[in-house]
C-alpha cells in the first residue's frame, strides 16, 4: 500500500540572531510527527510565487496549514489594529493560492490555528485581531503554562467529526490571540471555548473534506492519543480518492 504524500507550507524566519541572520524556511517538528506516525509522507514546502501553487498541490493528497503569524487585516477589509501582530502577506497569498487549488483537485485540509483563521478570511468571514481588546472574551487564550498541557475546555458538536475524535468535550491548549469573529458560509462550528470562540470547524459542503482547529495538536501528540488521531484520520482521508 503506498502511503499518502501531505503537503506543509512552511513558514520563514527571516534572519534572527538564532539563525546568524540567515533565513531559514521551516516547520515546527510535531507536524512531521504527527503525519509520519499516521503513515503518511510529510512535504514542507517553501513560500513561492502564487502561480506554482498547482504545481506543488498536483504532487500531494492533502494539505497540512501550520500556524504562525497573524492573518493581514487587509484581507477582510480592516485596517491593521494597534495589537496586530507580525505579518507575512507572501504567506498568506501562497496559502490560499494552495488551498484554492486543493478543493479544486477535492484533496483534504487539515488547518491548525493561523490555517483556521486564513481559511475563514479566504471564504469570506473575518476575525478578532486581538482577543485582549474585547472585555467579554475572558478565556485565557495565550496559556502560560507548558504546551503539551491542556489549559481551557472546548465543548463539540458530537455529530461532527472532530466530535467523534473528542467527545462532547475536551481540553485543549492555546496559542491565539486572533480568533474568528464572523464565520465564513462555507464552514460550520463544531467546537467551542467557554467564552464561545469557534475552536473548530468543518466543510459545510460534503463534496469538500476540511476540518480544521484552533488550538495545537501538533504539541501534544505524544501525551494525548487523540491528538495523535486527528492525524492519523487525515492521513486516511488523504488516501481515499474523492
Ligand atoms: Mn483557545
Amino acid at each position: 500500500m503506498s502511503k499518502p504524500i501531505i503537503g506543509i507550507p512552511g513558514n520563514i524566519l527571516r534572519g534572527v540572531n538564532e539563525t546568524n541572520g540567515v533565513t531559514i524556511t521551516y516547520t515546527p517538528q510535531g507536524f512531521i510527527d504527527g503525519i509520519q506516525a499516521a503513515k503518511g509522507v510529510p512535504v514542507i514546502f517553501p513560500i513561492s510565487p502564487t502561480e506554482d501553487a498547482s504545481y506543488y498541490v498536483d504532487q500531494i493528497d492533502g494539505l497540512l496549514l501550520a500556524g504562525g503569524q497573524d492573518i493581514s487585516p487587509l484581507l477582510f477589509g480592516e485596517e491593521p489594529h494597534l495589537k496586530l501582530e507580525a505579518t507575512e502577506p507572501a504567506r498568506d497569498a501562497f496559502e490560499m493560492a494552495l488551498i484554492k487549488e486543493t478543493l479544486a483537485q477535492h484533496k483534504p485540509i487539515l488547518a491548525i490555528c493561523r490555517g483556521m483563521h486564513l481559511l475563514n478570511v479566504m471564504y469570506g468571514g473575518t476575525l478578532y485581531q486581538a482577543l485582549s481588546d474585547y472585555k467579554e472574551l475572558t478565556v485565557q487564550h495565550i496559556q502560560q503554562t507548558y504546551f503539551n498541557t491542556g489549559s481551557h475546555t472546548i465543548t463539540l458538536d458530537t455529530e461532527s467529526q472532530l466530535g467523534t475524535i473528542f467527545g462532547a468535550t475536551y481540553l485543549v491548549n492555546s496559542y491565539h490571540h486572533q480568533a474568528i469573529k464572523e464565520l465564513a458560509d462555507s464552514f460550520k462550528a463544531v467546537a467551542w471555548s467557554k467564552d464561545n470562540l469557534v475552536e473548530g470547524f468543518e466543510s459545510t459542503d460534503s463534496e469538500q473534506s476540511i476540518i480544521a482547529v484552533q488550538w495545537h495538536p501538533e504539541l501534544m501528540l505524544k501525551e494525548d492519543l487523540k491528538m495523535q488521531r486527528l492525524f492519523t484520520d487525515f492521513v486516511k482521508r488523504a488516501s481515499v480518492a474523492y
